[in-house]
């Protein structure tokens, strides 16, 4: 290895709260269950703990790579180089103080699963995110990725940022000065958001329960939420969709080893067992050149591809 002392070494003396793995297999945090082993992977527990790993990472040149709940990330056969940091332990959803009888603002962490702040605004009254219903991930992931679904995405509800930078220093970063734009922060790769804060707006917690369930059944229609995917392999091009282009190109259900073109929604490749990293960027490819062919647009990747292929 490349640095001057072990990575065991390197951690085991860290002040750290969290749990820490070494050799952690990626297939195990990812909805695909695809990826080899992280160097090391850790779970720190309050932001002290993330800024020392985060220190530590630094001056020993670690490559750091932070990860949601993985259901938008390819991860490499090869493993990750480095530490992988998850802030699954940071799952605090309060109530801000700027709440008024039409508003509400919610403090969410940036662990917190997506369908429990769904839930969390649903029982409390607040209106906003009942589109978003369906959509795995945690909610740093999702502001992350700018997750959306049925016209709303993470950035109309989004107020302001708490977030680390690698030197372990902290800003908040409110929504004016953050640029969004479709599935995407625009947010530089080496600040971890810890939280936000998002608006909401009051309303009958069954009204809200109505639509949540509503949005949930249109998408469980044509989206394979059942089966190990990623989501979206490809961004839909401007003007039009990639998984119409993709099923228009003949590829549903084409497959490479052990993954396959959903049948349901083509532009969701499954894991139908023990597929790998390879077979999926294969099937990539595969698909990006009959698309090519077909409709002359040039496909390019959602998912996000981490560590060695
Ligand atoms: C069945 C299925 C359906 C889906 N439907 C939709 C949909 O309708 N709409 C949609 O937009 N997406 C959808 N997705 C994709 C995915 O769920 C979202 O993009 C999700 O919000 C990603 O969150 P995550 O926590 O899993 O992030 P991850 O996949 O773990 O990470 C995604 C990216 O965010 C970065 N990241 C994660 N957490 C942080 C953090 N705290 N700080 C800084 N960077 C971070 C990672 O480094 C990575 O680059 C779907 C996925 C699946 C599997």
């Amino acid at each position: 290895m490349k640095y001057c002392m072990t990575i065991r070494e390197i951690f085991d003396k860290l002040s750290f709260r969290g749990e820490i793995r070494y050799d952690e297999p990626l297939s195990a945090h990812t909805s695909l269950r695809i990826g080899g082993p992280a160097e090391i992977m850790l779970f720190p527990e309050d932001p002290v703990s993330l800024k020392y790993a985060l220190l530590a990472a630094g001056r020993e040149n670690v490559p750091v790579q932070v990860i949601g709940a993985g259901t938008n990330v390819l991860a490499g056969d090869g493993g990750i180089e480095g530490v992988v940091i998850s802030l699954k332990a940071f799952r605090s959803i309060e109530f801000t103080r700027e709440a008024d009888e039409q508003k509400a603002v919610l403090f969410a962490g940036a662990g917190v699963p997506l369908s429990g702040l769904l839930n969390f605004a649903q029982k409390n009254g607040c209106s906003g995110m009942e589109a978003l219903a369906g959509i795995p991930g945690y909610f740093g992931g999702a502001v992350y990725m700018n997750a959306g679904s049925f016209g709303t995405e993470l950035k109309d509800l989004l107020v302001s940022l708490a977030v680390m930078n690698m030197k372990g220093e902290l800003s908040i970063l409110k929504k004016d000065e953050l640029k969004f734009s479709y599935r995407s922060s625009n947010l530089p790769a080496d600040l971890v958001i810890l939280s936000g804060n998002i608006a909401l707006t009051k309303d009958n917690p069954d009204a809200i329960s109505g639509r949540m369930k509503e949005f949930l059944r249109r998408k469980k229609e044509t989206q394979p939420l059942g089966e190990p995917s990623a989501g979206c392999v490809f961004r839909n091009p401007e003007g039009d969709a990639a998984g119409r282009l993709i099923e228009a190109a003949g590829c549903k259900g084409m497959r490479t080893g052990e993954v396959e073109v959903s049948m349901l929604h083509a532009n969701y490749f499954i894991n139908k067992g023990a597929a790998t990293c390879r077979d999926f960027v294969a099937l990539m490819e595969k698909v990006k050149e009959k698309v090519g062919q077909h409709s002359g647009v040039v496909l390019e990747p959602e998912i996000k591809i981490i560590g060695k292929i």
